[in-house]
């Protein structure tokens, strides 16, 4: 009871801030949602996807391109805290996921870079995903054991050889699992992540990933 009456403080005061302070959008700062339909329709850069996935996963869709105001987005929910643009992200996405999986699982951060921003993005959007899709979300089924370099300026095989062996399964595995991540470039970390849950015994593997970067 007591925390229902708290929930719901929190929410009244979230209403009013919002009310005050509408929402304004990453990319082009007009109020009313963290990314404006304009802003969507202009700069949102359909993938097509490549026919078969990368290795180790048995499916892979992204909403655009990562460019124009897709990658303000994410630099917002990255790097300025700016979580609940995950939540118009996960809506866009979320109506392309036509796979059936038992639970949706981010992309893990190393412990120590989830120290230093204080949350996961990949973990953000994979909660907002479950919101839309209704399913579950393990945010700890994956473990990153190993400090990674960023992939950022790396090449395929440096990509590949930054994360093998990075990842680890904790608890207990379900069959069939949704990969979350923010950006795929060339499917590495999803390989990886992938590896790892098959290893525990996972049989089927998706990977989501909102934005797709071009090398
Ligand atoms: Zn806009």
């Amino acid at each position: 009871m007591e925390q229902t009456v708290r929930l719901l403080v929190r929410q009244g005061w979230y209403d009013l801030l919002n009310l005050v302070f509408p929402p304004t959008c990453v990319n082009c700062g007009r109020a009313g949602s963290l990314l404006c339909s304009i802003c969507w329709e202009e700069s949102v850069t359909l993938v097509n996807e490549p026919t078969s996935p990368p290795p180790e996963l048995d499916g892979i869709v992204s909403l655009a391109a990562h460019t124009g105001a897709i990658r303000e987005a994410i630099h917002a929910l990255k790097y300025e805290a700016i979580k609940d643009v995950a939540l118009p992200l996960a809506e866009q996405l979320g109506p392309r996921i036509a796979w059936s999986f038992d639970t949706i699982v981010p992309v893990p951060l190393h412990a120590a870079r989830l120290q230093e921003r204080g949350y996961n993005q990949a973990q953000v959007l994979a909660e907002a995903l479950g919101k839309v899709l209704h399913c579950s979300v393990t945010p700890h089924m994956l473990q990153r054991k190993k400090f990674t370099a960023s992939q950022v300026g790396l090449n395929a095989e440096e990509r590949q050889a930054n994360v093998k062996d990075a990842f680890s399964v904790q608890g207990e595995a379900v069959p069939r699992v949704l990969l979350v991540d923010d950006v795929r470039t060339t499917g590495a970390t999803l390989t990886a992540c992938a590896k790892a849950l098959r290893s525990a015994g996972v049989t089927t593997i998706y990977g989501a990933t909102v934005s797709v970067a071009v090398q």
